[in-house]
């Protein structure tokens, strides 16, 4: 299935143009325009998912394994030291375009952690409901 008027489903198809690193008949890896570093790299599967609740399992079982030969290729290719694999799923957690990606991020041992967070404190007995609210849904 494709959503016509998704830029990463005419990305994906090659109807617009792009940086491709990598493709094959399930997936299109291509440069992102915005780099968080250079050689940033975003997964776009060949089929429109909205996010990860979408993903056909046949896609999900590739994209680790692919997340891992572009992250490889980027160590390789550019002298990373390391790589984030990032994954955004609704605005409020940063994703801005609504086609399920994935994004591989070269990192260096000199630069600060960009994918971070300040530890928070749970209250008394406050995890224990938390994960019980979630096992319900599960
Ligand atoms: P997200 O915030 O997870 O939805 O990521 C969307 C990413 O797509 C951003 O990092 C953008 O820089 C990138 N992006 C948007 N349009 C294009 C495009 N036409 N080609 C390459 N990357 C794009
Ligand atoms: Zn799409």
């Amino acid at each position: 299935m494709r959503d016509d008027n998704c830029i990463f489903c005419k990305i994906a198809a090659g109807e617009i143009p792009s940086s491709t690193l990598y493709e094959d008949d399930m997936f299109r890896v291509i440069l992102d325009l915005g780099p968080a570093n250079p050689g940033h790299a975003l997964i776009l599967p060949k089929e429109h998912f909205k996010d990860v609740t979408e993903l056909d399992e046949k896609y999900a079982a590739k994209i680790l394994p692919l997340a891992a030969k572009i992250g490889t290729a980027q160590r390789k290719a550019l002298g990373a030291d390391g790589f984030n694999v990032v994954q955004n799923n609704g605005t409020a957690a940063g994703q801005t375009v609504f086609h399920f990606h994935v994004h591989i991020i070269p990192r260096y041992d000199s630069e600060a952690p960009m994918v971070a967070w300040n530890p928070g404190k749970y209250a008394e007995g406050e995890m224990e409901q938390t994960a019980e609210k979630i096992r319900k849904e599960i």
